[in-house]
């Protein structure tokens, strides 16, 4: 659980900031946009899996927000994230508690560099002008929309923020919006692939028949033409 998380940040951290101490904290009532002076903010969507305390049903999110509150101390060397995952409960249990999602140990690296890319950025003034944002693994393909009614950040009206959000942003958030997904394949399937076949277009090919035949009536007439001066 949480001793993962700070164990791969510190890590992460040693290797960009030897000398420089960092610590993360998770904290269950930190709140998007509710920032200290001198704080930054990071969220991330994330892919993980969850499951049931009472009935120890399992399903999987690829909407999961991870939130960072950020701030560096320049003349202490030190810095400070506090962190908090967003929860989720049972589709199909009454009045189930909120369960805390279960990150593979490889989407906890790709978050948290993400958020050490970030830190450099924002703290440190260093990195590159544009960060790509790693996504997380997605194991399996979801299907059907984001259950809004068992998700605490969107009954706590911040999920829906983090949608407007990501669609604003560039191809690197992509593939964590499905909605986006669905729309993307169904638009070249209609009009390429379809609506053509479908529909033995007769009027374009008789156009090409009539010009052809077009072409040969006027070649006839030139060589007529060239036949009867020539005589
Ligand atoms: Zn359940
Ligand atoms: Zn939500």
């Amino acid at each position: 659980g949480r001793e993962v998380w700070k164990q791969v940040f510190q890590e992460l951290m040693q290797e960009v900031k030897p000398w420089h101490t960092w610590t993360l904290k998770l904290d269950k009532d930190l709140l998007p946009n509710i920032l200290k002076p001198g704080w930054v903010q990071y969220q991330q969507w994330t892919f993980a899996r969850f499951q049931c305390s009472s009935c120890s049903r399992s399903w999987a999110s690829a909407q999961i927000q991870v939130l960072f509150h950020m701030h560096w101390s320049k003349g202490e060397s030190k810095g400070q994230v506090k962190m908090r995952v967003f929860a989720q409960r049972c589709q199909k249990c009454y009045q189930p508690p909120f369960e805390v999602p279960q990150f593979t140990q490889e989407n906890i690296s790709r978050i948290l560099n993400n958020l050490v890319l970030r830190i450099l950025k924002k703290c440190y003034r260093e990195g590159f002008k544009l960060v790509e944002v790693i996504p997380t693994i997605k194991d399996i393909s979801l299907k059907g929309p984001h259950d809004s009614d068992n998700c605490e950040a969107c009954l706590q009206g911040f999920c829906a923020q983090g949608l407007l959000q990501a669609t604003n942003l560039p191809t690197s958030w992509s593939p964590r919006a499905n909605t986006s997904y669905q729309v993307e394949t169904r638009i070249p399937f209609s009009p390429s692939g379809e609506d053509s076949y479908s529909y033995p277009s007769q009027n374009p090919m008789h156009r090409k028949f009539s010009i052809s035949c077009y072409c040969c009536f006027i070649f006839i007439v030139v060589v007529v033409i060239v036949i009867i001066i020539t005589i």
